[in-house]
């Protein structure tokens, strides 16, 4: 059986949840004005399905706090929310490197970061995630981030995993969005590329003893891996 989609006025996010349950998680969450604005902006362009949900940034911006976060990364940007999210989390001299190949999409956010007043806070960086990564680790950035979030094309994931194990500090987070869900289909469910994907992904994180790890059921799935 597959999981139907679930719509909402706030959100055009799928998600594991029944539909009014996850209205109800919506309406009990707090989203900061200027990431509701950037929400409504982003769904109005294509693939508005892949921007995050307004609890999956609380939870987000929660976890940058609690361990305190200065330097993060993320791969796959597409128009800025979760960017936007994470950087109102930071201090005010903390550093988001965000990874996109598109600087059509991530245009989009950049008038929203700069409205919060933490477009210094965020560093855009155009081109493939795994270049980038590889320039960070090159330039002896190893152990130097103290977060990450994996949210970009899915075969590439353990290529971003492990570089990110090298970039990001003992006792730092990595957060692994889509571990459960693609699009409002369970993985299990799919044979698509991106599917079987987060499958393999899935099984390499569990046996992965570099790493402590908790999966969550919050909008289509997100793995949270501490390094050992
Ligand atoms: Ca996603």
């Amino acid at each position: 059986m597959l999981i139907p989609r679930h719509s909402h006025p706030m959100s055009t996010r799928t998600n594991l949840l029944p539909a009014n349950v996850y209205q109800y998680v919506l309406r009990q969450t707090r989203e900061p004005a200027v990431l509701a604005e950037l929400r409504a902006a982003t769904s109005k362009v294509p693939h508005s399905v892949m921007q995050i949900g307004a609890d999956q940034g609380a939870l987000m911006a929660l976890l940058v706090r609690l361990i305190g976060a200065k330097r993060c990364i993320e791969l796959g940007t597409y128009t800025g929310y979760s960017a936007l999210a994470v950087a109102l989390a930071l201090p005010p001299d903390g550093k988001l490197i965000a990874c996109d190949v598109s600087a059509e999409w991530t245009e989009i956010g950049k008038p929203f970061w700069r409205k919060a007043g933490v477009a210094d806070r965020i560093d855009l960086r155009l081109g493939p995630g795994l270049d980038t990564l590889d320039a960070l680790l090159a330039a002896g950035e190893a152990g130097r981030f103290d977060f990450a979030f994996i949210d970009a094309d899915k075969p590439n994931y353990p290529a971003y995993y492990e570089r990110l194990l090298k970039l990001v500090r003992q006792g730092g987070l990595i957060a692994v969005d889509n571990t459960l869900a693609l699009s409002g289909a369970p993985i299990i469910e799919l044979d698509s590329i991106h599917a079987q994907a987060m499958l393999a992904f899935n099984e390499l994180a569990r046996k992965d003893e570099r790493v402590e790890l908790a999966m969550l059921t919050v909008g289509e799935g997100v793995t949270l891996l501490r390094v050992r």
